[in-house]
């Protein structure tokens, strides 16, 4: 990503900057901003954060959203979630400018995706295929299984893998046997929030796995996924934490670069 910036500082003369918006003082939601600050910084390209209090009216942040989408030295925003429960999150999104959504969730971003057209994609699920792709893995007539179906997460990754010739299927907690469905997946996606929920009866022998669970349970941070027991079983498995994690960051970066190239 910092050779790519470089480049376009050096085309543009101007450098790529993200705009952060934290409503209130989660700690883990403060570890992420700061972190995602971070990579800002490793890649050369600019942050800004506006950390307002948790009591702030929704009117008001959207107003804030809305004054940044405006701002010509802003190439892309992101609220992080989730809001205080006063603030409904769909609000919140809907007023973010959909050049500068470099999470890719307003309507407008999730649109362009499900209809199989350029735009800008939600980080985890892009992490995703980028992590796929960097192990030269062929998606083209693969059984894809993903386990979850949010707006974040599972939506978005279906049409991701489904504009790859994946043969995809989406599990969800109404799935009947979903163990049976998730051992057809030559890739296994497990984005869930359930802690090992995923063991070696899900799995098929050689099958590759995605862990996108992050949960804080007391023995520390877990996966979806039972990461002792799937090792012996797949061909390959990412690790929690260490495996999407970084990507989400790294595509993060990618879409702010993205969104300032469109921008000029
Ligand atoms: P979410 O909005 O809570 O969605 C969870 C999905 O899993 C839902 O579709 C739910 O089904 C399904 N589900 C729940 N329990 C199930 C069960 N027992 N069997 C089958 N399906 C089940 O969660 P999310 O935002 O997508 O996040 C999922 C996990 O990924 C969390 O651990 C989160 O922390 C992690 N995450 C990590 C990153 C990263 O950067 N690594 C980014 C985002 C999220 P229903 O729809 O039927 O309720």
């Amino acid at each position: 990503m910092a050779v790519e910036v470089a480049a376009f500082v050096e085309k543009s003369g101007r450098i790529p900057t993200l705009a952060t918006v934290l409503i209130g003082a989660d700690p883990a939601s403060e570890i992420y901003i700061a972190n995602k600050h971070k990579a800002c910084e490793a890649a050369g390209m600019k942050s800004v954060h506006h950390g307002l209090a948790a009591d702030t009216p929704e009117a008001d942040v959207v107003a804030l959203v809305e004054e940044l989408g405006a701002d010509e030295s802003v190439d892309g925003i992101l609220v992080q979630l989730p809001p205080p429960d006063h603030i409904d999150p769909d609000v919140v999104v809907n007023a973010i400018n959909p050049a500068k959504d470099v999470d890719g969730l307003t309507p407008a971003s999730a649109g362009m995706l499900a209809s199989g057209r350029p735009g800008l994609v939600p980080c985890t699920p892009a992490g995703v295929i980028e992590l796929l792709d960097h192990e030269g893995f062929d998606l083209n007539g693969a059984e894809a299984v993903i386990v979850g179906r949010s707006n974040l997460v599972g939506r978005p990754l279906f049409s991701l893998l489904l504009a790859r010739n994946a043969t995809v299927t989406i599990c969800h907690s109404r799935t009947k046997d979903l163990a049976g469905v998730c051992r057809r997946a030559d890739v296994l996606i497990a984005a869930v929030g359930v802690p090992e929920l995923i063991d070696a009866g899900f799995v098929k022998p050689g099958a590759t796995v995605i862990d996108v669970g992050m949960n804080r349970t007391e023995d520390g941070l877990r996966g979806d996924v039972n990461f002792p027991e799937v090792s012996g079983v797949a061909a390959a498995l990412t690790p929690v934490p260490g495996g999407v994690g970084p990507m989400t960051i790294a595509m993060l970066m990618a879409n702010t670069l993205a969104a300032a190239i469109v921008r000029g």
